[in-house]
């Protein structure tokens, strides 16, 4: 059985136990509704680790439009089954009120790559993810914690934090994972109504196929998408797009 566990006093005693008896750690964090990407993660962890943490926590900081918090999709009974599924020895889910004890007073911001893609659109976002990612690294200490591909931005900026900050920990990138039709699996797919979940592959063909960003921009606009970037950097072609009231992230090496 997964163990579960809410207060940081008591996450700290057990890894803190773990290391004193030389077993390596793990971690995968997460906002929940797992699916296969998450999967990838958390099986990842489990074969190259002793012990695996997984942390589920819908992380409002990081949430610039208040909707976009209260729709996310809370699914744990199915999660507490993918995560037993998986391996995963503990599942950490902490309190908000425990976690920003300082009211949130207290952050990490970055000066450049998290202003630009998803960072200019969405401002306050990578703070966010920042601050909650340099918390939960600080609570369970895992030797390595594990990061999506399909969040790329996100992978960069928490790689460049951790080494910035000296941080005893390595990060490791994990391949996107697709539905057999090409759509990135993503948390917020559930929210798609049939119609929009019907043009959605679209989006990782038109990033792939098209010659050029704007020519892609300009393709998946015709095909009803209302595109908030695609833009080609460190030879990755990035995009984001709404489909209908749900923001679809995506990014494809070129
Ligand atoms: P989230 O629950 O959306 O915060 O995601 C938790 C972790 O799972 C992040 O590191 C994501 O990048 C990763 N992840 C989410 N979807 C996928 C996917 N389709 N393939 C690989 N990793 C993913």
């Amino acid at each position: 059985m997964i163990r579960q566990v809410t207060s940081i006093d008591e996450i700290k005693y057990l890894t803190k136990t773990f290391h004193s008896k030389k077993k390596s750690v793990g971690f995968v964090p997460t906002m929940g509704a797992l699916h296969a990407g998450h999967e990838s993660l958390l099986k990842k962890s489990v074969s190259e680790n002793d012990i695996t943490v997984a942390s589920i926590f819908v992380n409002r900081t990081q949430f610039n439009d208040p909707d976009d918090y209260k729709n996310y999709p809370r699914t744990i009974e199915n999660d507490l089954h993918v995560l037993e599924k998986a391996g995963v020895d503990i599942l950490f889910l902490p309190k908000y009120e425990e976690i920003y004890n300082d009211d949130y007073r207290y952050r990490v911001i970055e000066n450049s790559l998290s202003k630009i893609l998803c960072g200019s659109s969405r401002p306050g976002h990578f703070e966010g993810v920042l601050t909650i990612v340099l918390k939960l690294l600080n609570i369970v200490s895992p030797a390595k914690a594990y990061f999506g591909e399909k969040d790329y931005q996100q992978y960069l900026l928490i790689d460049g934090m951790c080494k910035a900050l000296f941080m005893d920990v390595e990060i490791i990138p994990c391949p996107t994972v697709r539905e057999k039709d090409g759509l990135a699996m993503s948390s917020r797919n559930l929210l798609l109504t049939s119609d929009e979940r019907k043009t959605a592959p679209n989006f990782s063909k038109v990033l792939r196929n098209a010659k050029s960003a704007a020519l892609a921009k300009a393709r998946l606009e015709e095909l009803g998408f209302k595109v908030d970037y695609v833009e080609d950097l460190y030879k990755r072609r990035f995009a984001a797009a709404f489909l209908g009231k749900v923001r679809l992230i995506d990014n494809v090496q070129i």
